[in-house]
This record gives C-alpha cells, structure tokens and sequence, in this order.
C-alpha cells in the first residue's frame, strides 16, 4: 500500500471511530436505521407450506448475526439488540414477514457454527459477514450477495508489514471455518485459528501474532477502536460476497431474500441501512451489488 492509500486507510479508520462512538450513544435505545415498515397481514403473502408463511404465522424469527464485528454486527454486554449492518438487513426480512424489530430472537452466531446452526434449526437466518462459496452452497442455502468486501490485514501501527509478500512466514491470527483462513495459509503465512475475531484482535494488541486478516469491512471497525495502535494495510487480496443464509431444507426461502432485498436497493432501505452502520464511517455508500439468480427449483 501506497502512501496515499495508508493516509486514507487511517481517515478512514478515524472517521469510522468517531462514527462508532455516535453509534454507541444511539445504541442506547437500539433501534438507530431501523425505521422499516412492517408489512400487516404478512402471513396472507406466502402460500401454505412455505418456511416464510410459518414464521410469518409464528409472528417470530431467529437470526444468527455476529456480536463483535463494530460496524457489520455488534452487540455490547448490556445491550439489549446487536446493531450493525448485518442486523439491519434482517429488520429488513423480519418486517416483511410482518416480524417488528422487537420480535426478532438475535442469536450470536461465530464462523465455524453458521452451517450447523442452519442445519440443525438452531437459527432460521445467518446474517453474519458470510462469504458465497460453492463449498457452503453444498450443505445450506445462500441468497445474496448483499454486500461485497475483500480481505486484508491489520497490523500494529508500527509494523513493516506493507504487502503481501511480507506475510510469508510471519504468524497471522484470523478464525476457524473462515474463507480467510483458508486464504492466508495459501499466501505463505503460519496460520493461527481462533473462535472469533475479538480473540484474534488482541493477539495483534499483545504482540503474540504479526497481523491479523479478515474482510476489510471488520478489520476496519477494530482500527477505528483502536487507531494509535492498529492499522489496516494491502489492498483487497480476495472478493467476499456476503449473502443471508438459509437452510437447504427451505430453498422457496431464496426467492423471497433475493426479491426482498432487491426492493430494498431499489426503494432505498439498503442504503439507509448502510448509511446507519458501515456508512458511519465516511464511506462512500457503494452501489448494492446484483444478487445471484437462485438455484432452480
Ligand atoms: N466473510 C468471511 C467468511 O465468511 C470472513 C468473515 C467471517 O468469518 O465472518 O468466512
């Protein structure tokens, strides 16, 4: 990374701190970005049979989000309901099964659980930073993608880690059952695997690792925590596109998720929704990517 680029890496990083530290005191009563409408009379939308006629009969869902990503999902030990990008995505599918915010059971999910939380009906929903790949798609549905990062690295301010190349036989922490992983062990580095990121977060604070690697997105919320003594470095190495999970055994769910948050590009509750979290940060809201067709029936 270029001069330049760490200038606007670290502004970014400030400006996704001070955004942060606003989240937090309109945290307070949790529901910041969450004005969507909830559709009245939802269960008469779905036919008989459907996954999103039960919960909508149900008037209840669970979703799986993570609680230590600043900016994608987060929730503090006192607050009632995790915010962030991801939860707003599922306000988003909860109002159109007529489900109020308030009637949302928010269940922490960590990387290497999603799948079997989708399989064994743990959760009805994983909204949690979670990459497309043909791999997952074999044992649950994936509809998406909703948002698009890449994976980097975060290292201490005064690290000379610049590139790549330097990660090579250095010790880089990130999580088990995560695309990064998979990816850094392939880019010459020791891979050390933890449960979830804050974990590996502070391996990087206390000097025991050399970098840290994950999606921009999240390494960008742990800078702004923490910019006197982390920083985000390299371009993009990897294309993450995060989709909402579902379970395999429910595949009329992926029509709904895909149309569902289509409207929601297209009426500008997306973009409200990225504005209230990631957009916090002085990021410019992107253009929402274009989802996947789903699978055939
Ligand atoms: N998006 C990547 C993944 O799904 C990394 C982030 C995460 O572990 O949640 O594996």
């Amino acid at each position: 990374m270029g001069h330049i680029q760490k200038v606007r890496a670290a502004a970014v990083a400030l400006a996704l701190a001070g955004a942060l530290a606003a989240c937090g005191d309109a945290g307070d009563d949790g529901d910041e970005g969450s004005d969507v409408e909830v559709q009245e009379n939802a269960a008469d939308e779905f036919d008989d049979g459907t996954r999103m006629k039960e919960l909508a009969d149900a008037g209840s869902v669970t979703i799986g989000v993570k609680f230590d990503q600043p900016g994608i999902g987060f929730k503090g030990a006192t607050d009632d309901a995790p915010v962030g990008f991801d939860p707003e995505i599922g306000k988003i599918l909860a109002a159109d099964l007529g489900i109020a915010p308030e009637d949302i059971t928010w269940k922490e999910t960590i990387s290497d659980n999603r799948e079997p939380f989708l399989q064994n009906g743990t959760v009805d929903l994983v909204i949690a930073s979670y990459s497309i790949t043909d791999e997952r798609r074999q044992v649950v549905g994936q509809a998406g993608p909703y948002y698009v990062t890449g994976q980097q690295l975060l290292v201490g301010t005064d690290s000379d880690i610049d590139s790549l190349d330097d990660v090579k036989g250095t010790e880089v922490c990130s999580v088990t059952g995560s695309t990064s992983l998979e990816n850094i062990e392939a880019e010459g580095a020791k891979p050390r695997g933890f449960d979830t990121y804050s974990e590996c977060v502070d391996q990087v604070l206390n000097g025991t690792v050399d970098a840290m690697t994950t999606d921009g997105a999240i390494l960008l919320g742990y800078a702004a925590e923490n910019p006197d003594q982390l920083k985000v470095v390299v371009e993009p190495f990897s294309e993450e596109r995060y989709g909402v999970g579902y379970s395999i055994d429910a595949p009329e769910m992926c029509e709904w998720i895909t149309e569902t948050i289509e409207d929601a590009q297209d009426d500008g509750a997306w973009a409200t929704a990225f504005e209230a979290t990631l957009g916090q940060s002085g990021v410019e809201t992107p253009d929402p990517p274009a989802m996947d067709e789903c699978p055939a029936a």
